[in-house]
């Protein structure tokens, strides 16, 4: 009669994890499968017969040995489940991914949890995994992250010339403003502004005012160090912003942008529109109280080049 009774409690359970849609994985202590559901069949492609009795590790190469060996010790050691998650291991066996939700990654994302299994002694001599497919999840929070690196961008750099936007490149200027100071290194700020950008805009055209605008963040983009950062500041006005570089550097960087700039050429419809810019520079080798007093300097460097004549550089000095 108990027999009985177990029997068809067990009858049930099995029936429960056939159809169940989650892996279910047993494993004996020489890691040979001893539980091949039919998700995992389906999954797979390999049936119980084909698995069962055999070497977990043989069967999946796929599996880090040494780290999954830990994980099961620890289970069959403490008595207590252990978890893995998608966001530090894609997956434990590598699936294929039949739900075409994007076509970017072809394998079935996973959480897998592990359970020790008691025997009739008390002592734990099997585990159970329960592989969960979480592809839909980790695609999705995978594209949310995309959108928001992207939005991150955006509100970060100018459309026009995909520079640093004034509001971005301001707050870079801050902390490197403050790393500087605290090292007590070098860094140098160049400002610049177009000559006469509005008879190019009046004589040819707004767009052809756009055109030139794009070709000098060009200029800046080829002239620039990995270091370097640059930004549009205003409508025709850019900044650089050189770190761990002195007055000396900036100005050869100032002066072969005037150079580069001076020597273009850009084509707009059928014009050839020359141009030059005026350049302003600060640097911190002299004492200054703060990173916007920088700007005010290098800006009136950049007013003194513009009173002066234009197309030229000037170094602020106190
Ligand atoms: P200066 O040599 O003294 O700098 O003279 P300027 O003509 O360059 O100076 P001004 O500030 O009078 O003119 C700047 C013009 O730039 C005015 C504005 O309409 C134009 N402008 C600002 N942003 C843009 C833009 O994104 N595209 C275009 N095409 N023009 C712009
Ligand atoms: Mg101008
Ligand atoms: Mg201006």
């Amino acid at each position: 009669m108990s027999m009985n009774t177990d029997f068809n409690e067990l009858h049930g359970l099995l029936a429960i994890v056939q159809s169940i849609d989650v892996g279910v994985v047993v494993l004996d202590r020489d890691y040979s499968v001893e539980v091949w559901n039919t998700f995992m069949e389906n999954r797979s492609g390999l049936l119980p017969s084909q698995v069962c009795k055999r070497s977990f590790f043989e069967l999946f190469p796929e599996v880090d040995e040494d780290w999954f060996r830990r994980k099961v010790e620890s289970v069959t050691t403490l008595g207590t489940p252990s978890f893995t998650i998608w966001e530090q291991r894609p997956y434990l066996l590598r699936f294929k991914n039949y739900q075409p939700i994007t076509g970017l990654e072809d394998f079935m994302y996973q959480n897998t949890t592990l359970l020790p299994l008691k025997g009739i002694d008390g002592r734990i001599d099997q585990v159970c995994l329960i592989i969960y497919d979480v592809t839909d999840v980790a695609i999705n929070r995978r594209q949310l992250q995309a959108a928001n690196a992207e939005l991150q961008r955006l509100s970060s750099t100018d459309r026009l010339t995909g520079l640093y936007n004034r509001g971005h490149w301001e707050e870079m200027l801050r902390l490197d403003y403050a790393r500087h100071r605290r090292y007590d290194s070098q860094a140098a700020l160049v400002m610049f502004d177009i000559d006469h950008f509005k008879a190019i805009n009046d004589n040819y055209g707004h767009q052809a005012g756009d055109a030139v605008i794009q070709q000098v963040a060009g200029l800046i983009r080829e002239n620039l160090r990995d270091s370097d950062v640059a930004g549009r500041y205003g409508g025709e006005e850019f900044v650089v912003l050189l770190p761990d570089t002195d007055k000396e550097g900036a100005l050869m960087f100032a002066e072969r942008l005037r150079y580069v700039v001076e020597a273009c050429e850009v084509r707009h419809e059928q014009h050839r529109i020359r141009f030059t810019i005026s350049l302003g520079v600060a640097d911190l080798s002299v004492p200054s109280n703060g990173h916007a007093q920088l700007i005010e300097w290098a800006d009136s460097a950049l007013y003194a080049s513009k009173s002066a004549g234009r197309n030229r550089v000037t170094l602020h000095q106190n």
